[in-house]
């Protein structure tokens, strides 16, 4: 009985694989996107290198992606971000048909979508995980449907939240919030400063759960500036937890034995500063040596081309206040990693592995005693999920993840990354190797409108505890 519902509940996320994945591409296609994750529109079999055929906005040849955050990505992001794509009102609940790849609204163009690496192509089929639809000519379930809604999911939304959905989640309102959330479940959650950032702002990790638990889990976000809706859903997911703790179930589970055997790691703003240059521009930032440093990237940017009006600029922001990408500082390939050759808001992997506050905070968090079973990285934009590198000492595993998570999220497509630098290639590729994904959530350009956010929450809220059921079955 168990099983069936569980089932069922992957059911319904497995209709909506080929609408988000249809909505998804003939969005990139369409709007000439490449952002963070401009291999969305590239195969499995070279995503992270090669450019999308057939995009005339796009030089072939440079790696593009998460990892490589490259000079060509960042060509194209100097758009103005008012040319993204905007999303058609109702998209969540469009109806939508299986079977034929065809969805209405939006997506109707889904013949543009024909790009290599296509939706079917993904390298490990999620399509025949559990639930799968059994065959076309069916109309999926609403949004409603997604996994969380179903019958034996007593995980509920909460009503008076704490943490509000607000266009810009600021630094500030975080702490706060983590606060108020500390104090009103102070046996549920302990909040451990790991680290501060270059200009002064503490890095979280909140605890929820036992935290002498035999398995635990990380989920991390925010370690590029731009992508601050993510911070945003980790806190929210934190606080559905906190609310349902006590009398939450999860596949039959109660979320209280649940947490007795898991504690989750929450780090929802790895690169607090970066979120804060990317809000509020220069101004947000303290110090006057790094507001220097932050006009310098600017100057050395335009120069190279890539800057742009300054306001757009710096809202593109996804590095730390000394224009060093944090997911490229990893030692992880740190020495083939392509990088700039100077600070930028994008792309410029530091002066040796590992040389930034926040990268450190982050190696060490990873490197305590904590008895580490997965990770979830959080970043946007794409749809996409990582989970590989060359090298992987955790690939089986991590495909079964990812996997997983492909399913709950109602379709984020696979694809391994190449390149380096990265949290979770360090984690992959060191000496306490763990299953890690990145969660590439959004459709449209970092800064993500809030617009988009009701999707990304639907698609997300629930992806801790089938994490959690998951580490828990092995
Ligand atoms: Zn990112």
């Amino acid at each position: 009985m168990r099983n069936y519902h569980r089932w069922a509940a992957l059911a319904g996320a497995a209709f909506l694989t080929v609408a988000n994945v249809t909505v998804s591409m003939a969005d990139v296609v369409g709007g000439g996107e490449s952002l963070e994750t401009a291999v969305t529109v590239a195969g499995p079999e070279d995503s992270g290198q090669t450019a999308p055929a057939g995009d005339a906005s796009q030089q072939p040849g440079a790696p593009l992606g998460e990892q490589g955050a490259t000079a060509q990505e960042n060509q194209n992001q100097t758009q103005d971000p008012g040319s993204a794509p905007q999303p058609s009102e109702g998209t969540a609940n469009r109806v939508i048909r299986v079977g034929d790849g065809q969805s209405s609204g939006a997506a109707a163009d889904s013949g543009s979508t024909a790009a290599p690496g296509g939706s079917g192509s993904s390298s490990v089929d999620y399509s025949q995980g559990p639930g799968f639809f059994p065959g076309g000519g069916q109309t999926a379930p609403s949004q409603t449907a997604l996994p969380g809604q179903s019958e034996d999911i007593q995980i509920f939304d909460v009503t008076n939240p704490v943490v509000l959905t607000t266009a810009k989640y600021s630094y500030d309102q975080m702490v706060q919030d983590i606060n108020t959330l500390q104090q009103k479940y102070s046996s549920r959650m302990h909040v451990n400063p790991i680290g501060t950032s270059l200009d002064g702002r503490a890095i979280y990790d909140c605890i929820i759960g036992n935290q002498a638990a035999p398995r635990h889990i990380l989920i991390q976000g925010g370690i590029h500036g731009r992508e601050y809706l993510n911070p945003m859903l980790l806190m929210q997911q934190m606080e559905m937890i906190l609310v349902n703790y006590d009398t939450g179930s999860f596949h039959g589970n109660p979320l209280s034995s649940m947490f007795d055997q898991v504690a989750i790691h929450f780090v929802p703003m790895t690169n607090p500063d970066g979120v804060t240059i990317s809000q509020f521009g220069i101004d947000g930032i303290r110090s006057q040596q790094l507001k220097d440093a932050i006009s310098t990237c600017y100057v050395m940017d335009s120069a190279a081309g890539r800057g742009g009006d300054l306001g757009t600029y710096l809202s593109r922001w996804k590095a730390n206040a000394q224009g060093v990408d944090l997911n490229l500082n990893f030692d992880a390939l740190w020495a083939e990693v392509y990088s700039v050759g100077y600070p930028s808001y994008s792309g410029f992997k530091g002066t040796a592995p590992g040389s930034e506050p926040e990268t450190q905070a982050m190696m060490n968090l990873y490197s305590s005693q904590y008895p580490w079973k997965a990770v979830i990285h959080y970043h946007s934009m794409g749809d996409v999920i990582y989970w590989d590198i060359p090298g992987n000492k955790v690939q089986p595993e991590s495909a079964q993840l990812a996997n997983l998570m492909s399913v709950v999220t109602g379709g984020y497509r696979m694809l391994p990354s190449e390149g380096g630098g990265g949290y979770k290639d360090w984690i992959q590729l060191g000496n306490n190797p763990v299953p890690s994904v990145t969660l590439e959530t959004g459709r449209v350009s970092c800064p993500i409108p809030i617009s988009e956010y009701a999707l990304i929450w639907a698609q997300n809220r629930l992806t801790w505890a089938y994490a959690m059921e998951w580490v828990m079955g092995r």
